[in-house]
């Protein structure tokens, strides 16, 4: 089967779920292309301050809400099965101002 070439521009944390989630599709070829890589620190590259706090709120039924189901499984994996990775399961809970 031929493959189809993908450039994924940018390594931050969207750019690295964009293409860990195609590599385990079949028939892709991926580069991941960015000005900044993991262990690079700079003002421009968000990802490597980021708290990592993954708190999905987007709303049922939109392409954003598959998008976060999408991500979910892939963190939740290295949260659960590869421990020395930065993903972690915290118990917390969401208060809200809302009434
Ligand atoms: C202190 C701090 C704490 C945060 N905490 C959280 C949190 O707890 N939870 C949360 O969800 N979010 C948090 N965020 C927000 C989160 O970090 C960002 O929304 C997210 O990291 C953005 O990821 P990104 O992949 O879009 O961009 P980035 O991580 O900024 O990556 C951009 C990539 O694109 C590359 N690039 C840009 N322009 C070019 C170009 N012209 N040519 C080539 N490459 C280019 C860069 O080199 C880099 O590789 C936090 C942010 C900060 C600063």
């Amino acid at each position: 089967m031929l493959e189809k070439n993908v450039v994924v521009v940018g390594a931050g944390v969207a750019g690295l779920m964009t293409a860990l989630l195609l590599s385990k599709k079949q028939g892709y070829k991926i580069v991941v292309a960015a000005k900044h890589m993991p262990g690079d620190y700079d003002i421009e590259y968000a990802s490597p301050w980021a708290g990592a706090n993954y708190v999905p709120v987007s709303i049922n039924g939109t392409k954003a809400a598959k998008w976060d189901a999408e991500s979910w499984e892939p963190l939740a994996d290295f949260a659960k099965n590869h421990p020395r990775q930065v993903c972690t399961f915290r118990d917390r809970e969401i208060t809200s101002t809302e009434n």
